[in-house]
């Protein structure tokens, strides 16, 4: 099943959604952790990981 964990990460990894306003954010895990990074719409800082089920 390597294939599909592939797929998984690729998706959802370094991947957030914007509390805020919803949008998809790309970036790198550590700097959204450290709050590096806001969003380019609303630029708030309430990011979560795309995780959802
Ligand atoms: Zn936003």
């Amino acid at each position: 099943m390597a294939k599909f964990e592939e797929a998984a990460a690729r998706k959802f990894r370094n991947i957030f959604v914007c509390r805020r306003c919803k949008s998809k954010i790309r970036a790198p895990n550590l700097k959204v952790l450290a709050g590096f990074i806001s969003c380019r719409k609303c630029g708030s800082k309430q990011l979560k990981p795309k995780r959802r089920k």
